[in-house]
């Protein structure tokens, strides 16, 4: 099956549903083991990637079920989930 609209879409490491990875944040392990909120926007930031929904539920999702930790095989720093509860909160205050 050949479908380049599927190809960009990512898995929520929270409710676990796929979504355009554009509608997603994105957090990044780089090469190094730093694990941070890609803050590029477009996914450019090299590493592995791990993908959340803009939405406060999912993130709460992806701590409780440490969703991040499952998808980069390690701990997830504290400090990053501050980031990307930060991130959540920035693109609902930008929506409303
Ligand atoms: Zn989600």
């Amino acid at each position: 099956m050949r479908s380049n609209k599927q190809a960009a879409d990512r898995k929520c490491s929270g409710c676990g549903e796929t979504k355009p990875k554009r509608e997603m944040i994105r957090v990044v392990r780089s090469p190094e083991g730093e694990i941070t909120i890609d803050p590029t926007l477009n996914g450019k930031t090299p590493g592995r990637g791990a993908y959340i929904c803009r939405s406060a539920e999912c993130f709460e999702k992806a701590q409780k079920q440490k969703g991040l930790q499952r998808a980069f095989k390690g701990a997830v720093p504290d400090e990053v989930y501050r980031e990307l509860a930060e991130a959540v909160k920035r693109f609902n205050d930008d929506i409303s």
